[in-house]
C-alpha cells in the first residue's frame, strides 16, 4: 500500500487537482491521499496560499471582532474556481464556504483551538474537493478527519509530539475498500481541541499515516522534479538528488532544504518506509528517493545546504576546559531564555555558542551577558551576527580523506574566510561557518568544486 500526500502547489488549481486524483487512480496501490491546503494560483496574480488567506481572516476577527468580508469573498472565489473548474455541483462550495464562516464567526481570542479549527478548514476544503474528484471518476473515496481517526497530538516547545496511540488509532483505518482522502496539518488533543503542525506540517500527516497503516512506501508530491544539490534559493539549476539517505535529508532538511518538513521522516525512519518526492505535474521524472541506506554512493558530497542569520556568543576564560559542569551552567542561561543552541565549538579557554540571529534578542543577550558576568565570572564575551552556515552532507565524507581539505581550499581560493569549521562524530556532515554576505559566493564555490569537477576519485 502507498500512502500520498499532495502539498498546496499541487492543488492550488482545478487541473492540479485532476492530475492528482488520476495519479491517485493510476496505481491501484495507492489508497490514502493526505492533502494540504490549496495553494497559490500561478494563473493568478499576487494570488496567495488558502491557508495565508484564514491566518489573515483568524487575525482580523480576533482584533476587531468581525468577519473581514473581502478576505471571505477572496476564500470564496479560490474555492469556487476550483470546483466550478472540476464541474463539481455549487453545492459543495456553497456548503465548503459555510463552514468556513460558521468557524470564522466562533474564532475566540480566549479559545486558541476555534482559531486552529478555522486555519484547518484550508485542508477539509482539499480533502472533500478530491473526494467529489475521485468520485466523479468513477473511484470509490472518502473523507477521513484525522481528528476523528484519532490523531492525538500534544503542543510542546520544541513542536507537536504525535502521541504514541495515534498509531494504533491509525491503524485501524479500512483502505482495502475506498481511497481515504485525508487533510493533513492538524490532529487532536486530550481536550478534544484542534491543534496545527507547524507550517508545511502536511509531510507529517503523510509519514504518521504511512507508519500507522504500514505502508510499503510514502510518496510526497510537489511541484519541482527532483530535490537539487543546492537549495534552489541560493543557485539555480544544479544537479538533481536521486537518492539519498534519511541521514543526509534530515541534514538537509534541518538547513533550509524545505522540500520535505523538517519533522516529518521521524515516524517513517524506525519502520524503514522509502520516501519518494515527485512531481505532480511530471509523473514521469524520476524524482529523488529517500531510502533507509544508500549502497551507491557516487558522490562524496550529496548536497549543500546555506542558511544565514545565525549569531555567535563567543566567551573566552583562562582554564574554562578544567571546570567541570561549566558548559551545563552556561547553556542554561540559554534554556532559561528559551533559546535552541545550534552549535557549541570549544578551545581550551574559549568556546562558542551558535544560535539563530531571531532567538538571541538584545535584551535576551544583555541577560545572558550579565549572568555570564555575575553567576560564573566571564565577561570576555563577544557576539557576532551576521554570519552565515553553509553545510556539505554526504555519506561518502566519512570514507574520503580529502574532503574538508578540497573544501577549504575552494573556500580559500575565492578569498573567503571561514568563522568556525565543525565535522560531526560521525561524518556525514561538515559546517563552514562565514560571514552573510560570502553565504552564496561559498556555496557556488564548493558547489563547483564536489559536484561540476570530477566524480568521486574511488582509486
Ligand atoms: N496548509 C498548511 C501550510 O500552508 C500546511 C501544509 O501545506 O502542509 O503550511
Amino acid at each position: 500500500m502507498i500512502v500520498c500526500k499532495f502539498g498546496g502547489s499541487s492543488l492550488a488549481e482545478a487541473s492540479l487537482f485532476q492530475k492528482a486524483c488520476e495519479i491517485m487512480c493510476a496505481d491501484p496501490r495507492r489508497k490514502i491521499m493526505v492533502v494540504s491546503a490549496p495553494g497559490k494560483r500561478s494563473s493568478v496574480p499576487g494570488d496567495i496560499k488558502l491557508t495565508d488567506r484564514l491566518i489573515d481572516l483568524s487575525e482580523t476577527k480576533e482584533k476587531k471582532g468581525s468577519v473581514d468580508t473581502d478576505i471571505v469573498n477572496a476564500v470564496d472565489e479560490q474555492i469556487r474556481s476550483i470546483c466550478t473548474g472540476l464541474s463539481l455541483p455549487d453545492e459543495l462550495p456553497d456548503q465548503l464556504i459555510d463552514d468556513i464562516l460558521t468557524l470564522a464567526l466562533k474564532v475566540d481570542p480566549d479559545k486558541p483551538w476555534t482559531r486552529a479549527d478555522l486555519i484547518a478548514s484550508g485542508e477539509i476544503v482539499s480533502a472533500k474537493i478530491a473526494t467529489a474528484c475521485l468520485r466523479n471518476m468513477g473511484t470509490p473515496a472518502r473523507i477521513v478527519d484525522p481528528r476523528e481517526a484519532g490523531l492525538l497530538v500534544r503542543s510542546s516547545n520544541s513542536g507537536t509530539i504525535i502521541l504514541p496511540e495515534s498509531y494504533r488509532h491509525l491503524g485501524r483505518l479500512n483502505w482495502t475498500k475506498e481511497i481515504l482522502c485525508v487533510p493533513g496539518f492538524f490532529g487532536v488533543n486530550e481536550h478534544g481541541h484542534t491543534v496545527l503542525f507547524s507550517r508545511g506540517g502536511s509531510d507529517i500527516t503523510g509519514s504518521v499515516l504511512a507508519k500507522a497503516t504500514g505502508a510499503k512506501l510514502y510518496e510526497n508530491w510537489t511541484d519541482r522534479d527532483s530535490v537539487f544539490a543546492v537549495n534552489p534559493e541560493i543557485i539555480e539549476q544544479t544537479v538533481p538528488i536521486l537518492e539519498i539517505s534519511y541521514r543526509e535529508m534530515r541534514e538537509l532538511a534541518y538547513m533550509g532544504f524545505s522540500i520535505l518538513h523538517p519533522e516529518a521522516l521521524e515516524p517513517v525512519i524506525e519502520q524503514r518506509i522509502p520516501v519518494h518526492i515527485r512531481n505532480t505535474n511530471n509523473p514521469a521524472a524520476p524524482g529523488t528517493k529517500i531510502i533507509p541506506e544508500r549502497t551507491h554512493i557516487d558522490r562524496a558530497i550529496t548536497g549543500i545546504a546555506a542558511s544565514d542569520q545565525f549569531v555567535a556568543l563567543s566567551l573566552r576564560r583562562v582554564l574554562i576546559n578544567q571546570e567541570i559542569g561549566i558548559l551545563y551552567h552556561i547553556l542554561r542561561f540559554f534554556v532559561d531564555e528559551s533559546i535552541n543552541v545550534h552549535h557549541v565549538p570549544t578551545g581550551i579557554d574559549s568556546l562558542s555558542i551558535i544560535v539563530r540571529d531571531e532567538d538571541l534578542t538584545l535584551e535576551k543577550e544583555q541577560r545572558i551577558r550579565e549572568r555570564l558576568k555575575h553567576e560564573l565570572g566571564i565577561s570576555d564575551v563577544i557576539v557576532t551576527r551576521g554570519l552565515a552556515i553553509i553545510m556539505l552532507v554526504g555519506e561518502g565524507i566519512r570514507d574520503n580523506v580529502d574532503i574538508l581539505a578540497k573544501a577549504t581550499g575552494a573556500l580559500a581560493e575565492e578569498r573567503i574566510s571561514i568563522e568556525t569549521v565543525i565535522l560531526d562524530y560521525f561524518e556525514i556532515s561538515l559546517i563552514f561557518m562565514v560571514r552573510d554576505y560570502d553565504k552564496t559566493r561559498a556555496a557556488s564555490a564548493l558547489y563547483r568544486t564536489f559536484f561540476k569537477k570530477k566524480p568521486l576519485d574511488r582509486s
